[in-house]
């Protein structure tokens, strides 16, 4: 028998929900959904007169293409559209979910929440805030690498990471995300997380959602030890 579950983690670029998910996502079986990788895998598939047309509201892909590139958040509406027809195709395969960084704004959260409430169910939606500070958002952001073919983070939080030039899970190459992590762009991206997020809590809280906390700064270890206990009351 298969218990219903999704796990939403909220936090700020580089505090490392990338790596938590994945770690949930082989413990509990999760299928690990990033929104980044689907709104990348999006962005550079579009072709460049490509548009949707949302609301009677037409966006095309190529502007959402800059959006992404310069480190400003894509079009909510076009976002939310992505992740719906994401969370359908995975609905029919009868998959549970580990989701990091979306919904990202109250909007998405509005659009997003019913449908997986419908799908999943209330009680079995967990969300956990994964918290960190600014100066340790900036800091691990601008020595974040990924490697080249699977993509998996390396979050250079300790020196002997910062030697490492191939991935230690396959060995492909190290390389920086282009665009993305250059300082300027981190303090853009901290900036509009903040601005977001904050109504989007309150909204979860307001829904009644269960809505935990997690201090980011720990040891991968142990944030993921209190991101389990979180999930389990
Ligand atoms: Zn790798």
């Amino acid at each position: 028998m298969n218990k219903k579950l999704v796990v939403i983690l909220i936090g700020p670029p580089g505090s490392g929900k990338g790596t938590q998910a994945g770690l949930l996502a082989d413990k509990l079986n999760l299928y690990y959904f990033e929104t980044s990788k689907i709104i990348e895998h999006n962005v550079m598939s579009a072709g460049k007169n490509d548009y949707v047309t949302l609301d009677r509201k037409k966006y095309f892909l190529s502007h959402e293409r800059e959006f992404w590139r310069t480190g400003v958040l894509c079009t909510p509406a076009v976002v939310s559209w992505w992740v719906q027809n994401k969370f359908k195709e995975l609905d029919g395969e009868g998959k549970n979910l580990v989701i990091a960084g979306s919904p990202r704004t109250l909007d998405e959260g509005r659009e997003v929440m019913p449908l997986l409430k419908r799908l999943y169910g209330k009680e079995n939606i967990k969300i956990v805030e994964i918290t960190l500070s600014a100066e340790q958002t900036i800091w691990r952001n601008q020595r974040r690498r990924i490697c080249e073919l699977m993509r998996h983070p390396i979050l250079s939080t300790r020196k002997e990471f910062l030697r490492l030039t191939h991935c230690p899970l396959d060995g492909s190459k190290l390389i920086k995300r282009k665009g993305l992590d250059s300082p300027e762009s981190i303090r853009v991206r901290l900036k509009e997380y903040k601005e977001r997020t904050f109504p989007l809590i309150q909204y979860f809280k307001k829904e009644g959602f269960g809505v935990g906390k997690v201090n980011g700064e720990q040891s991968v270890e142990k944030v993921f030890k209190d991101i389990l206990k979180q999930i389990k009351s």
